[in-house]
């Protein structure tokens, strides 16, 4: 089997619940989608959403970057995977926008091809877990009222954006744990928000945090490392962790307990597993996350995670607020749990 052509297009999509983080407000996104079609009629799907403050690219350059490079896959055999895996690699290094729409197209239609899903390709050793479902920076009021409707859907893990004024960082999540005692569980991010002694006044001040996300600028990473150990246990890496080189870099030594893999920061389902494996063979927790994105990422991560033991935390929210996507299927979330479903490849069919 062979590639017979590729197809990429570019979509808006708007958000169901704009939201802001502690550097930028989102209404709406753009989502770059790959197809490609065998010379026996079947395809496979990927796509991208990409942080321009995170990678330095955004999406509508993903998009021609994506387009240009259609020529160097199509007649390819798909039997060589990794050869095709590593052609992509070397051509778009330096955009993980399209180099994880291409990884994820490739690896969905490869395990249709050969009748698995990517959960069975990947080995998975986890069946299903409950994801984060985030709220972002607002007034006491409006985060209460937003996570009493997440609760009554049936989440248990909030995620709380944080990382503006320090003293009401800790007053809003003092209220939440208030008003919901231990029926939800609160992890917050405070997207580089906060100084070192800023972050030990929250840990300080707040019990039965399950984790924070970032608190630090990622051109300070050796603050660090004077972290007390209770802290770093429950600190996760997110904007630091990029590419598999920082995973190697961060965990040369104790920087922190927890690596934030997002297939948009690294680009795929591949570089993640190179992240996944260095932070398992160093004892760190996986944390998995998202930008918002369609169904197709989401799925390719969240069976990514699965594969790996020292995944620990689900934060795959990102296609729940999609005004509309371009697929259907790939997990089912119940109760705030997700599982991938077990159809082949990804498991997702073209709305
Ligand atoms: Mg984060």
């Amino acid at each position: 089997m062979t590639i017979d052509f590729i197809e990429v297009s570019l979509v808006d999509i708007a958000l169901t619940r704009p939201y802001s983080i502690s550097y930028k407000t989102t209404s709406a996104i753009q989502n770059l989608i790959v197809k490609i079609v065998l010379n026996n009629g079947l395809y496979g799907l990927g796509a991208a959403s990409v942080s321009k403050h995170v990678v330095g690219i955004d999406t509508s350059e993903s998009y021609e970057n994506a387009v240009l490079f259609k020529n160097e896959l199509t007649g390819k055999n798909l039997s060589t995977l990794f050869q095709n895996i590593n052609l992509i690699d070397q051509q778009l290094a330096r955009d993980p926008g399209s180099k994880a729409a291409y990884n994820i197209a490739l690896h969905d239609v490869f395990c249709k091809a050969s009748n698995i899903s990517l959960g069975k390709f990947l080995g998975n050793k986890i069946s299903s877990l409950p994801t984060s479902i985030t709220v972002g920076i607002k007034g006491i009021k409006e985060t209460i009222s937003e996570v009493e409707e997440y609760c009554a859907s049936g989440f248990t893990h909030i995620k709380v954006k944080l990382g503006q004024q320090i003293d009401i960082d800790i007053e809003r999540i003092i209220k939440l744990q208030e008003r919901f005692k231990n029926s939800v569980v609160i992890r917050v991010d405070a997207n580089q928000g906060w100084s070192f002694d800023e972050t030990l006044k929250f840990f300080n001040s707040i019990k039965n945090i399950e984790l924070i996300e970032q608190p630090l600028k990622v051109e300070r990473p050796e603050e660090n490392l004077s972290f007390p150990k209770e802290l770093k246990k429950i600190i996760a890496l997110d904007e630091s962790i990029v590419t598999p080189a920082d995973a190697v870099k961060y965990s040369a030594q104790n920087y922190a307990g927890i690596y934030n893999i997002k297939l948009m920061k690294c680009g795929g389902i591949s570089a993640a597993r190179e992240i996944a494996s260095t932070a398992l063979a160093k004892g760190i927790d996986l944390m998995w996350g998202c930008n918002d994105e369609s169904i197709i990422s989401i799925s390719a991560a969240l069976n990514a995670a699965l594969a790996y033991p020292n995944t620990k935390y689900l934060d795959l929210d990102g296609s729940l607020d999609l005004v509309k996507d371009v697929v259907k299927g790939g997990f089912v979330i119940k109760k705030g749990v997700m599982s991938p479903v077990s159809a082949p490849g990804l498991g997702v069919t073209l709305i």
